[in-house]
């Protein structure tokens, strides 16, 4: 059985202000059967830890090394030192503004580790590539290249999140999740044996408190990964309670 979780990407957006809509969110009954993540920018991490009750707080990236000449760089070991427990790693932002690639992800997805953080590691296609007919390869490819072959579901969370729909409103049709969740998953079995089912698959890109409950009707959908909605409290309280319910 897994964990249902609910991921929020607050990107970088988020003064100490915003800090009250974590704390309207931990302020609600923890949910029975789901798990909550809010990855907040790195300067409000440790505040947040001191507020956030059991809801998780984790990083947006993280240097593969673990220390030295990499400036305005942040370590895994730095972030469990303030405190997060995950950080999100490859997410398609780092990928096309920072030149990120599979290797590159693989090697922070391992830093994390190495720090006791879960990695959530993110993949998904472009428009053109969905248009070209290569969301399946490419998927396959970035699995195999973004994730290091001692992953596990305990250290492993795998985000798809098709790069099209990512803070544009524009949501695939649970078809196309469904195909994409359940590709994932028979890849991660092929790949990891019975340790394949045990990995949670979050579906990311405009999820909304009014999409939230058919996409979390989809098999192989054991979560969000949350953008835009997660900013607010209300949302992406939503949100939690409509994978709780799912
Ligand atoms: C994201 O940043 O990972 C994301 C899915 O954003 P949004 O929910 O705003 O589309």
């Amino acid at each position: 059985m897994r964990r249902k979780l609910a991921a929020g990407n607050w990107k970088m957006n988020g003064l100490g202000a915003d800090l009250a809509e974590l704390e309207r969110l931990a302020a609600a009954p923890a949910p029975a059967q789901t798990g909550r993540l809010i990855c907040p920018p790195a300067t409000l991490i440790s505040r947040a830890t001191l507020i956030a009750g059991d809801i998780a707080i984790g990083g947006q990236d993280c240097h593969a090394a673990q220390s030295g000449a990499h400036t305005g760089d942040i370590s895994a070991e730095m972030l469990a030192d303030c405190g997060a427990s995950a950080v999100i790693v490859g997410h398609s932002e780092r990928r096309a503004d920072h030149g990120e690639t599979d290797a590159t992800i693989a090697a922070k997805a391992k830093a994390a580790w190495d720090e006791g953080l879960l990695a959530v590691i993110c993949i998904g296609e472009s428009l053109a590539q969905r248009d070209a007919g290569e969301t399946l390869d490419l998927i396959a490819a970035q699995l195999a290249g973004s994730l290091p072959d001692n992953a596990t579901g305990a250290n492993t969370v795998v985000a798809y999140e098709p790069i099209w729909a990512i803070g544009t409103g524009l949501v695939p049709t649970l078809e196309q999740i469904a195909q994409a969740h359940d590709f994932i998953r028979e890849t991660l079995t092929a790949r990891f044996g019975g340790e394949g089912h045990a990995f949670r698959l979050l579906y990311g890109g405009s999820v909304k408190p009014d999409n939230a409950a058919d996409i979390f009707s989809v098999a192989n959908v054991d979560g969000a990964l949350v953008g835009g909605a997660s900013l607010k409290a209300d949302d992406f309280q939503a949100i939690i309670d409509a994978l709780d319910a799912a």
